[in-house]
């Protein structure tokens, strides 16, 4: 990951001046890239990518990547009917909700839908109300801990996710008693991994299930994919686990004399390095001890920092060569908000536009209306246009759901 260029500055500038702050805004071109690094590092095993849509629930971003062949990976009935408005077929729509209802399951059919089961008690409500006449998938747990941080692990013993690896012949036995049709299994160990190894296991765990599920040609591997957050780090090695999934998968083939479809469900690698949030600097403070720089949003536009400890980088594009000095980055809801302590940043002046990268994946989305502040607009650049997406919301918008 590199610094702004003049003219990507320049640019952001102008989007601030066009659109206000702050905004989210996006480059169609870094979304293209990285869905066909993606698409070409897993050309061996002709393998499927569902956008893990919680990343960018945009419907102007699911149908640009739709255009490039992508499906979606949607987790609520909402994000599916989000994906059905953008206009992606239902048949590449997958649905992998945590622990839901057979009532949300059933709608999620109802919508035509693929849906993935994650725990022993769904799969029984399952069997007995669709036998063997919905095929579905199993999402196992592996026990794999994987990436750095805590907080985006999935795939651990004490992981909430999946069916545990230990319970794999519980779901064999439930899936033969009932006659349900399993064609895929699933895994998902979490965001932030760059370890191929890691990949590799996971693969080789859904391998040695499929052996009890006869009707399996389906093995979706998950997202996950890291992505770089600092100047200087580089996203995971996808050619390398691409080559090491296809190896393990021909094996798979050559032992079994089965099928094999590989599918990816990439959120953050698809549109983590394509988003940025603008923010003015509306206030620099001194205490004896700190200098804060007070911006124009806070943990309800952006929460990562506060939520999952994590790292953006901030530039501040109005004042480039500025001297550097030490700032703490705070937001202005009324809890401790801190987007980046003890931050060297070229001299910050009130007025000053910042840019927080890599905010492309998880941050809109999990934006909120805390403190009754709108949400903020989203804007799509594509080659030399730009264009909303989503406008900025108003106090009216805080209102509409109000008895
Ligand atoms: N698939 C599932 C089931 C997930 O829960 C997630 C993220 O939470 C993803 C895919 C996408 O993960 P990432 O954005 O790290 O690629």
């Amino acid at each position: 990951m590199r610094q702004l260029s003049k003219n990507d500055s320049d640019r952001l500038r102008a989007l601030a001046t066009q659109y206000g702050t702050p905004a989210y805004a996006y480059d169609a071109e870094i979304i293209r890239r990285q869905y066909q690094r993606l698409e070409s590092a897993f050309s061996a095993s002709n393998a499927k990518i569902r956008f893990a849509m919680k990343a960018l629930s945009n419907p102007a971003v699911l149908s640009l990547l739709a255009d490039l062949g992508s499906g979606v990976d949607a987790v609520s009935i909402g994000e599916v009917r989000l994906a059905l408005h953008a206009g992606i077929p239902s048949s590449d729509i997958s649905f992998t909700p945590s622990l839901p209802p057979i009532e949300v399951v059933q709608q999620a059919i109802d919508l035509g839908v693929h849906v993935t089961v994650d725990s022993l008690s769904l799969l029984e409500k399952f069997g007995r109300t669709f036998g063997s006449e919905v095929p579905c998938s199993l999402r196992i747990n592996p026990h794999i801990k994987a990436g750095a941080n805590k907080k985006v692990q999935t795939g651990h013993k004490k992981s909430k996710f999946g069916i545990s690896v230990d319970f794999v012949e519980r779901a064999a036995d439930l899936v033969s008693n009932y006659g349900i049709k399993v064609v895929g299994l699933h895994v998902h160990t979490g965001s932030d991994v760059a370890d191929a190894e890691i990949f590799v296991r996971s693969a080789e765990v859904l391998f040695a299930a499929a052996e009890l599920f006869e009707d399996v040609e389906i093995f979706d591997l998950g997202g996950g994919f890291k992505v770089a957050y600092r100047f200087g780090e580089n996203d995971a090695d996808v050619e390398l686990i691409g080559a090491k999934c296809a190896q393990i998968r021909e094996q798979y083939i050559q032992r079994s004399g089965r099928r094999a479809e590989i599918w990816l469900e990439p959120g953050k690698y698809l549109v983590s390095a394509s988003g940025c949030l603008l923010a003015e600097a509306t206030t620099v403070k001194k205490s004896p001890a700190v200098t804060f720089v007070g911006v124009d949003t806070g943990l309800n536009h952006l929460i990562r920092p506060m939520f999952y400890d994590a790292y953006h980088e901030i530039e501040n594009i109005s004042n480039p060569s500025g001297v550097p000095q030490k700032y703490t980055v705070v937001g202005n809801i009324c809890e401790t908000d801190t987007f980046a302590k003890d931050r060297m940043l070229p001299e910050v002046r009130e007025g000053d536009l910042l840019v927080f990268r890599s905010a492309g994946a998880y941050g809109f989305t999990m934006a909120s209306q805390f403190n009754s502040h709108p949400r903020p607009p989203e804007i799509l650049v594509d080659a030399e246009e730009s264009r909303l997406i989503r406008r900025r919301e108003t106090f009216e918008d805080l209102l509409t759901a109000y008895a």
